[in-house]
């Protein structure tokens, strides 16, 4: 059995693997050959943790496993990632345990290798400004997975306390892109692809803010209650998603379909975009929005390259 530690996985997975596995599990998702079963997500009664499961399997690349982890609020003010988690691999074929990795930064990579995905399969091919809304821990993986997949000139960023966007400032720079910090306003005027990575509970980007042809890859709702753009963005969009009945319950499609103008079965599965079963975008002036709720696969996927790639 193979153990690969917080450090080692850091070293061993690059965004390019990171977007292989990824792309590879949404395609094998909308096949059915990999599934995710259901998540539990319990706090624990101890040090206002929660902690949970989400596990599934990938029979295109037999991949068998679970994501076991959470959010400890106080790690923080001991100097530890408040996210914590490890992936357990399994052998399909006897339940053995293969592997044990450390999947922090794992997570990290895989929910940007997701939004890439997105912005590669669906945002315009001319699109050449890129738009983050949030400036936390997961942004700059979003800034440096999606810069990859278009050939964007800048930057336009948008966050509650500005003086946190410095962070991504840096990555910009190092990626050779111009970076400027805006308002929602010109942020939804000026991007082609926008990328929102918050915590938020409300409606940060409205209908009128959002110009024809944007892709839009809403990352950072991934619990009821949680929200980050106005559902009537949906409204005469193309909605995409991991995962379609995620979504409805706990991404950033739940307003929609709370509010009955948004069906589940209009919301189509990223994957089938992959393998060439759904058009995706139709037309430059298509809105397209990417729900990237965060499945367990993706998390196997990537765990499953770094076993792989460590030989
Ligand atoms: P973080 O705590 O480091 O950063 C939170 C960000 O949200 C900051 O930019 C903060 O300014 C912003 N924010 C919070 N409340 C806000 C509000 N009311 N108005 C405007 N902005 C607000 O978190 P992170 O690790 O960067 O993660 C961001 C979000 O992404 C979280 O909601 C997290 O649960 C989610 N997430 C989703 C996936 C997925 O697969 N979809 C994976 C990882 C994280």
């Amino acid at each position: 059995m193979k153990f690969i530690d917080e450090d080692t996985a850091r070293s061993i997975i690059g965004d390019t693997e990171a977007f292989a596995a990824v792309e590879s599990v949404f395609a094998g998702m909308a096949r059915g050959e990999a599934r995710n079963f259901p998540v539990v997500r319990e706090a624990i009664g101890h040090a206002d943790a929660l902690y949970g499961f989400k596990s599934g399997i990938d029979k295109s690349t037999m991949t068998l496993g679970v994501k076991a982890g959470g959010y400890w609020p106080h790690n923080a003010e001991h100097g530890l990632t408040n996210h914590q988690s490890t992936v357990a691999l399994f052998d399909p074929d006897t339940g053995q345990p293969t592997a044990m990795v450390s999947g922090n930064h794992l997570t990290a990579m895989r929910t940007a290798a997701a939004c890439a995905v997105s912005i590669r399969h669906l945002a315009r091919a001319d699109a050449k400004t890129l738009g983050i809304v949030g400036a936390g821990h997961q942004a700059a993986f979003q800034l440096r997975a999606a810069a990859a997949q278009r050939d964007f000139q800048r930057v336009v960023a948008w966050n509650r306390s500005a003086d946190k966007l410095e962070g991504l400032a840096e990555v910009a720079a190092e990626l050779g892109l111009g970076f400027e910090r805006v308002t929602r306003d010109q942020l939804g005027a000026q991007a082609d692809a926008i990328v929102t990575i918050t915590a938020c509970h409300e409606a940060l980007l409205e209908a009128s803010q959002i110009r024809p042809g944007t892709h839009l890859a809403c990352m950072g709702t991934d619990t009821a209650g949680k929200q980050e753009i106005d559902h009537r963005i949906l409204d005469g969009a193309r909605v995409f998603t991991d995962e379609p009945i995620q979504a409805a319950e706990i991404g950033e499609c739940q307003h929609a379909v709370n509010a009955g103008t948004l069906s589940i079965d209009d919301i189509i599965p990223i994957g089938r975009v992959i393998n060439g079963d759904s058009p995706g975008r139709t037309s430059d002036r298509d809105i397209t929005v990417f729900d990237g709720t965060g499945v367990g696969l993706q998390d196997l996927a990537v765990a499953r390259r770094v076993v792989d790639l460590a030989g």
